[in-house]
């Protein structure tokens, strides 16, 4: 049996929690490969470490050095050192540190260094080798990650019974280190996982696992035991951020669950998040609804035009302007004779709106473009909304009774998922409603 565990950035805060970490690895033989985040935050308005690396760069770009920023993140690793009274030189590795850092000017370098130290103490801790995710984990030439990390990570591995491996980075084949986006230990940790051919990916961080709606929002919303992998994407793609959304894609290669686990209350269930197939032939009935998870801010660029069903390439040509653009676009709603591109209004900004517009009306010649902004995406996720009939009658029954008005709705081609737009003004009050429905009323 092996696990590959990934332990966040509250488990690694400071040297008790490091030491719980350690002692929940030991306390399992199986427990083999151990890939650790930064330091997070010790207590609410305290720094994450890597935040501080951020702003170390932005410093040495701006003024020509790292700054208080790394010296308050020297001063919480020093501490940690203290605190599990290590028998290493943490000054030597610290100074080592930044004297790389200066070499390198690099953000991402900078960046990633979080993770090094941080496994370089967990591995001094656990008194097992470390793995520099520098020499293992690949990024090709654009800096995406490149599959070859699978063969010298395997390599790597066979030769140790056990392991720390740092998250959140790897390097380009010319060694230059490269990083995930933010909270990307996830994705190491799956990448290991696949590598290792571990039975189970074990996620520690701070909560007991998925809960089926936001607890910001919905109070004391259900916790979720057990999750697809397909729900669990379309979740957290739709801002249900206990795990980064892309850590699925090695694990579900290799058909490897997930298990979410709370350092802190490790007898917690937690939530397991099985291969589709096996989920659906273990879970005898599924929910109805499984979870429901949303965001704000999208745009809706409405098209119509008559007889656009039989317009050969129409969509092409739509496509082609995105293209040009570099615009990705999340869903694409179509009727007959009408068309709808929901677009995250990130990528609008600083004039990009207008540009696409004229792009577009050029491109496709619509008799009638509209743009809606300010909308919320609301993904309410369950394999077993296929079979119950009344679904989506209960679901806009309910949001209607809420006084809201659906701008947008689209329904996944799985049967998996229906998405609905409202205005960013009334996103609480939908999720409220929608959250009643199925898990109050069932
Ligand atoms: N330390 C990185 C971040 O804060 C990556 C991670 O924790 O997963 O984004």
């Amino acid at each position: 049996m092996i696990k590959v565990c990934k332990f966040g950035g509250t488990s690694m805060a400071d040297g008790i929690n490091m030491r719980r970490v350690a002692k929940l690895v030991q306390g399992d033989p199986a427990r083999r490969y151990i890939v650790v985040s930064a330091p997070g935050k010790r207590f609410g308005g305290d720094e994450k470490v890597t935040d501080l690396l951020y702003e170390a760069h932005r410093s040495l770009v701006e003024n020509g050095s790292l700054g208080e920023p790394f010296a308050r993140v020297t001063a919480r690793f020093q501490r940690i050192a203290d605190e599990l009274f290590l028998d290493m030189d943490i000054e030597g590795l610290l100074r080592n540190t930044e004297e790389e850092i200066l070499r390198e000017r690099s953000e991402e370098f900078t960046a990633s260094r979080g993770e090094y130290l941080a496994g370089r103490i967990m591995a001094a801790l656990l008194s097992v080798p470390f793995i520099d995710a520098r020499d293992v984990i690949r990024f090709d030439g654009e800096g995406r990650f490149d599959p070859v990390s699978y063969t010298l990570l395997r390599e790597r591995l066979q030769g140790e019974k056990s392991a720390v491996i740092a998250g959140f980075y790897g390097a380009d084949a010319a060694g230059r280190v490269r990083t995930f986006s933010r909270g990307g230990s996830d994705v190491s940790g799956a990448i290991v996982a696949r590598a290792a051919g571990a039975d189970v990916y074990e996620n520690w961080t701070d909560v007991s696992g998925f809960l089926a709606c936001d607890p910001r929002i919905v109070q004391s919303p259900v916790g979720i035991k057990r999750l697809s992998y397909r729900e669990l994407r379309e979740l957290s793609y739709m801002g249900a951020n206990v795990l980064h959304s892309e850590s699925i894609f090695p694990v579900r290669e290799a058909d490897i669950p997930i298990h979410i686990l709370n350092t802190f209350r490790p007898e917690d269930e937690g939530t397991r998040i099985l291969p589709t197939q096996r989920y659906l032939a273990e879970t005898k009935r599924p929910r109805t609804v499984t979870g429901i998870a949303g965001k704000k801010n999208f745009t809706v660029i409405f098209l119509e035009k008559s007889l656009m069903n039989a317009e050969i390439g129409f969509t092409y040509k739509l496509m082609e302007v995105l293209v040009r653009h570099r615009i990705s676009f999340e869903h694409l709603p179509s009727g007959i004779d009408t068309m709808s591109l929901v677009i995250d209004s990130e990528q609008l900004k600083n004039g990009a709106l207008e540009e696409l517009e004229r792009d577009i009306d050029a491109a496709v010649r619509p008799d009638r473009m509209s743009v809606t902004s300010d909308i919320a995406l609301i993904a309410v996720v369950g394999h077993g909304m296929a079979k119950s009939v009344g679904t989506s009658a209960r679901l806009f029954a309910a949001i209607a009774n809420a006084g809201v008005n659906v701008r947008m709705i689209d329904q996944g081609s799985s049967e998996l998922n229906i998405i609905v737009g409202v205005d960013n003004a009334n996103y609480e009050r939908t999720l409220r409603a929608v959250y009643d429905e199925f898990f109050h009323k069932t």
